[in-house]
């Protein structure tokens, strides 16, 4: 296990896919109901931009970085929880934390609802159990994200959402990663599954869509930003599969995918995808 999200917090993946979770976390908590949030790869929860770990990449200065400047109205009213959150997160922890995943959820979380982390590598298992364990709303687990998942679906409120954000540091990951979201969403119908990946050889993105689409019985979003031409050998872009999309999320995303691709462009190039995948498309 060499990746570490440390050197990657807050860059235009990660926002990306926290923009996406925070409008998810904000649907569910339109109804009184209790929810569950589960994130079967959850990483350390919160990141010190300040720290050596960022210095070293200087990832999020083109990312979060480039969020700054106002988008329109419009957009920015999407992206209000995302920047709220990172907000309430900073006046509590400091100028320079940016928020992982497990800290955004908690921030959305309402008595009755819980948050559950999962997390494979042990220090930063031992983090994240360090800040998010003991409090009522939140578990901490170590373990396999893959296999928590299957055990802990359906979740006994019966509505949420499944995070799944994997580290692609094994060939063939983004397989899996379709094979494993189509047998979820067939066990927990009605669940939302928020699912990220890499796009660097195109191709492999467009199999795992394929077939995805194809097994799925629900309705799913594609959202892709490329913020780079395809090149194999770094991150030109990412994507999200997202099940059971909040109603809105389709229209939201014809106005934030665009902002996103032009402000996070490298050297001018950016595009973005947004399609209907399973029985509706
Ligand atoms: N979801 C986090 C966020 O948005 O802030 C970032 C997660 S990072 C991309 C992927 C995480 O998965 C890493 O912390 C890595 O240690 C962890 N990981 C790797 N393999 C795992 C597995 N099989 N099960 C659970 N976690 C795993």
């Amino acid at each position: 296990m060499n990746y570490r999200h440390a050197f990657h917090a807050g860059n235009f993946a990660d926002v990306l896919k926290h923009l996406v979770l925070t409008r998810v976390l904000a649907h569910l908590a339109l109804k009184p109901a209790p929810f569950r949030a589960i994130d079967t790869h959850a990483g350390l929860g919160f990141y010190d931009l300040a720290a050596a770990e960022a210095g070293r990449t200087a990832e999020w200065l083109d990312g979060w970085g480039r969020l700054d400047t106002p988008f329109p109205d419009a957009v920015e009213h999407i992206l209000a929880p995302y920047r709220a959150a990172v907000a309430a997160v900073r006046a509590r922890h400091g100028a320079t934390i940016y928020p992982g995943s497990p800290a955004l959820i908690r921030e959305a979380l309402r008595a009755g609802d819980q948050g559950v982390f999962v997390e494979l590598h042990p220090e930063d298992h031992d983090g994240l159990r360090a800040r998010f364990n003991g409090h009522a709303r939140t578990k901490v687990l170590h373990g396999d994200g893959w296999t928590a998942l299957n055990a802990m679906i359906p979740p006994p409120e019966r509505r949420g959402l499944v995070l799944i954000d994997p580290p692609y540091e094994v060939p063939g990951e983004i397989d899996r990663l379709g094979a494993h979201l189509a047998r979820a969403a067939a066990k927990w119908p009605t669940g939302v599954f928020v699912a990220w990946y890499p796009i660097k050889t195109p191709a492999a993105v467009e199999r795992m869509a394929a077939t995805l689409g194809g097994a799925l019985a629900r309705p799913a979003l594609r959202l892709d930003l490329l913020i780079d031409r395809p090149d194999d050998a770094r991150l030109s872009g990412c994507g999200l599969i997202v099940v059971n999309p909040p109603w809105r999320l389709a229209d939201e995303a014809s106005l934030f995918l665009p902002a996103l691709a032009e402000r996070l462009a490298r050297g001018g190039y950016g595009a973005f995808r947004c399609e209907a995948l399973g029985p509706r498309a």
